[in-house]
């Protein structure tokens, strides 16, 4: 049987190129910053301009597929996911590495069938790196196949991680305790780029061996999970339950007995649910 997705995917590769060429153009211009859920939460024109771009041209070629974007959903829209074909977008990740030209920018398109993922679209658009994965096909970056370590010894691993967007003091004094308690396992260190879609990626190409966060969103995760997992990597709820991509909490591992290890080390930071009212 052909495959029904194909199409789709080849299309978001398309359109996150479009993206990334605009992201490369107003990255030279002056910016407005707006700020969304925190002083550190930040939103520009481009975000909304890219989204709106990419909702329009899917909506068009695929008019009854459903939609869940960042920039949609921070202007009310809501954001839950169904079985039907659902494209997850987030136009610009690593929003705060924009504004400050902090060289990783991402454009990022999941897309679920039936609640699971099929493909994954991350367009580091700065380093025009185009990482892709199909279920059952494997994950590639610029034509390359992708391939997680080997690494199974914490005491061994890189991880990466980043600090989240919230200033809310007790969420903060976990984030670090966290990293204390991971740092003095001890592993060999800890590193982070500003998105969560390209820190993903870094753990599919096999120069990291893990990356866990709590308090992103399923647009974070859904292009990314996907050629983590066609890379031969696993992901896993930071409690050590399955992954849920509207937990906004994820460990995605080179293996389960990373990810275990993992998140035996990780308090849980409260979050609401992306699905949640
Ligand atoms: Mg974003």
């Amino acid at each position: 049987m052909a495959d029904p997705w194909q199409e789709c995917m080849d299309y978001a590769v398309t359109l996150a190129r479009q993206a990334g060429e605009v992201v490369r153009e107003a990255i030279k211009n002056e910016m407005n910053v707006m700020v969304k859920s925190s002083p550190a939460d930040l939103v520009t024109a481009t975000d909304q301009k890219i989204e709106k771009m990419l909702l329009s041209s899917i909506k068009e070629k695929y008019p009854s597929h459903s939609f869940i974007g960042e920039e949609s959903v921070a202007a009310g829209e809501k954001s839950v996911l169904t079985d039907s074909p659902t494209w997850i977008i987030d136009p610009i990740d690593g929003t705060t590495n924009f504004v400050h030209r902090f060289p990783f920018v991402a454009v990022s398109i999941g897309f679920t069938v039936n609640k699971k993922m099929e493909f994954g679209v991350v367009y580091s658009c700065l380093e025009d790196k185009m990482y892709t994965g199909r279920k059952g096909k494997g994950a590639f970056c610029n034509g390359q196949k992708l391939q997680v370590s080997k690494q199974e010894d914490i005491t061994k691993s890189l991880l990466v991680t980043e600090f989240g967007s919230s200033r809310t003091p007790e969420t903060v004094r976990i984030i670090l305790s966290n990293l204390e308690r991971l740092l003095c396992v001890p592993i060999h260190g800890i590193r982070g780029v500003g998105t969560a879609a390209i820190n993903m990626c870094l753990v599919a190409t096999g120069v990291a061996d893990a990356y866990y966060e709590m308090g992103i969103h399923c647009w974070d995760m859904a292009g990314a999970g996907i050629i983590v997992t066609e890379a031969g990597g696993v992901l896993m709820d930071v409690t050590g339950e399955p992954f849920d991509l509207m937990s906004r909490r994820i460990i995605a591992a080179n293996s389960k007995t990373l990810a275990e290890r993992i998140a035996r080390e990780i308090q849980v930071v409260p979050f609401q649910r992306d699905d949640e009212d």
